[in-house]
C-alpha cells in the first residue's frame, strides 16, 4: 500500500487532498503515515481518523491537549510543534503532499526529501525562498517534486514528452483578484474582507490576498525559475479573467501548448497523487461551446508592482526570494491586522529588498537552509520597522 502524508491537511488544498484520496479508497488503499494542521484540531482528528493516520500533529504546541483528547482511544499517535513537524517529514513514506501555508513549509518538505519522497509541491513558498536548495536535495536523494501550483501543473503536463531546451517561453496566467476592475484609488482603502475573495478561486485566505496583489503570481514566477529552470525573460505572465487557461508552453517552433480545465484544485492534486497515470477526477468538464470565449490581456505594471519586484529578485539570486517571501508575509499580516493599507504591502516588500540589498548584498553568498532562515527573520523583522515608521508617517 502507498504510504502517504499530508502536510496542513486542514486548509483549503488539505482538504481538497482528503477529499481525492476518500474517492480513491481511502483506508483501504493508502497506508496513512502523517496528518498535520494547526488550531483546527477537532478536523485534523476527524481526517486522522477516516484515514486511520499513524500520527496526527498540530503545529501549536497549546492546541495538543484538545488534540490528544480529539483521538483518545483512537490508537493514532499525537505530537506537536515545529520538531514534531520534522520528525513526521522524517517517517518514511512514498508519497508526501506539502500544504502548509508560508515559508514555515520549507523545513518539512526539505526532510522527506532526504528519504527519497515524492513531494508534491503545494506550497510554492518552499521553491521561492530555497529553490536551488530543494532542487539539488531532491536530485541528490533521488526524489521527485511534482508541482501541485496548478500553473506548474499545466506547465509540468505541457512539457510530458518534450524537451526543456526547445522552450522559448513559458506563460503563466492570473486571473487578476478580486480587484482587477477597481479604479487604482479605490485600491488604497480596499478592506481585507474584499481582498479576501476570489472571483474564481476557492483558496486558503493569504493566498487570495495575494492574488488581489498580484503577489502571488510574483511568487510563481519565480516558483516557475525554479521548477523549470528556465531563465527569467522567458516567463510571462498574462491577465486571463475566466482562469480557464493555466499556463502555455512555447516552443521553439512557435507551437503554444496550453492547458485548460475547471478552476479546481483537485485537477492538479489528483494529477500528482496519480502520476503518471491519469486517473478520472472528480471535476468539472468544460463546455467550451457554452463558455464561448476566452479574453487575455497584459497585466497593467502599475496596478501591480509585485510583478516587477519578482524580476528584481530572480535578478539579484541568493537569499532575495527568503527575503522578498518574508517581507511579503510580514507585509500581508499587517494587512491583515489593519496596520497598513492594501497598496502599502508592496511599498513595504519594496523597502525591506532596498535595504537589505544594500546592507549585505542580498545575491551573495551560498545559499544553505541556515542563510535562508536567517534572511528571512532579518526580513520579518525589517518589515515590521518599515510598518511602524510607515504609520507614523500616516
Ligand atoms: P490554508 O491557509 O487554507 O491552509 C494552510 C494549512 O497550513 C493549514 O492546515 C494550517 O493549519 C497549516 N499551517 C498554517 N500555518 C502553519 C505553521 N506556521 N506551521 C505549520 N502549519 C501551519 O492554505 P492553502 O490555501 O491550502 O495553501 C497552502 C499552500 O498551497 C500555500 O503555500 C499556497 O500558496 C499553496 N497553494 C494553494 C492553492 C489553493 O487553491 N488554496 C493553490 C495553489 C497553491
Ligand atoms: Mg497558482
Amino acid at each position: 500500500m502507498r504510504r502517504i502524508s499530508v502536510f496542513g491537511a486542514t486548509g483549503s488544498i488539505g482538504e481538497s487532498t482528503f477529499d481525492l484520496l476518500m474517492r480513491q479508497g481511502g483506508p483501504e488503499a493508502y497506508h496513512t503515515v502523517a496528518l498535520t494542521g494547526g488550531r483546527n484540531v477537532a478536523r485534523l482528528a476527524a481526517m486522522a481518523r477516516a484515514l486511520r493516520a499513524e500520527v496526527a500533529v498540530t503545529a501549536y504546541d497549546d492546541c495538543l491537549p484538545a488534540l490528544r483528547a480529539a483521538l483518545a482511544g483512537s490508537g493514532i499517535a499525537v505530537a506537536a510543534g515545529e520538531a514534531a513537524l520534522i520528525e513526521a517529514a522524517d517517517r518514511p513514506a512514498d508519497w508526501i503532499m506539502s500544504a502548509i501555508v508560508g515559508a514555515a513549509g520549507l523545513a518539512p518538505g526539505f526532510h522527506a526529501l532526504r528519504h527519497g519522497t515524492t513531494l508534491a509541491l503545494a506550497n510554492k513558498e518552499s521553491l521561492v525562498t530555497a529553490g536551488p536548495l530543494l532542487m539539488a536535495e531532491a536530485a541528490k536523494h533521488g526524489a521527485r517534486i511534482l508541482p501541485v501550483d496548478s500553473e506548474h501543473s499545466a506547465v509540468f503536463q505541457a512539457l510530458v514528452g518534450e524537451d526543456i531546451a526547445e522552450v522559448e517561453r513559458i506563460i503563466i496566467t492570473a486571473s487578476g483578484g478580486a480587484f482587477r476592475d477597481w479604479p487604482m484609488e479605490r485600491l488604497a482603502r480596499a478592506s481585507v474582507a474584499e481582498a479576501s475573495s476570489h472571483p474564481n478561486w476557492d483558496m486558503g485566505q493569504r493566498i487570495t490576498i495575494d492574488s488581489a496583489s498580484m503577489f502571488n503570481k510574483a511568487l510563481e514566477v519565480i516558483e516557475t525559475r525554479e521548477y523549470f529552470g528556465i531563465a527569467p525573460e522567458k516567463i510571462e505572465v498574462l491577465v486571463h479573467p475566466e482562469s480557464l487557461v493555466h499556463a502555455l508552453v512555447g516552443f521553439a517552433d512557435g507551437a503554444l501548448m496550453a492547458h485548460l480545465g475547471a478552476p479546481d484544485m483537485r485537477h492538479a492534486i489528483g494529477y500528482a497523487l496519480n502520476w503518471p497515470r491519469r486517473d478520472p477526477l472528480p471535476v468539472a468538464r468544460l463546455d467550451l461551446a457554452a463558455i464561448g470565449a476566452l479574453s487575455f490581456r497584459a497585466p497593467d505594471p502599475a496596478r501591480y508592482p509585485a510583478l516587477r519586484l519578482a524580476y528584481e529578485v530572480m535578478a539579484l539570486g541568493g537569499t532575495a526570494g527568503a527575503a522578498f517571501n518574508a517581507a511579503k508575509e510580514a507585509a500581508l499580516d499587517g494587512f491583515i491586522a489593519g496596520e497598513i493599507g492594501f497598496l502599502q504591502m508592496a511599498a513595504v516588500v519594496e523597502a525591506v529588498l532596498a535595504e537589505m540589498s544594500s546592507r549585505q548584498g542580498l545575491g551573495n553568498g551560498a545559499l544553505s537552509l541556515d542563510n535562508v532562515m536567517q534572511t528571512d527573520a532579518e526580513a520579518r523583522a525589517l518589515a515590521r520597522v518599515v510598518m511602524g515608521q510607515q504609520r507614523t508617517v500616516a
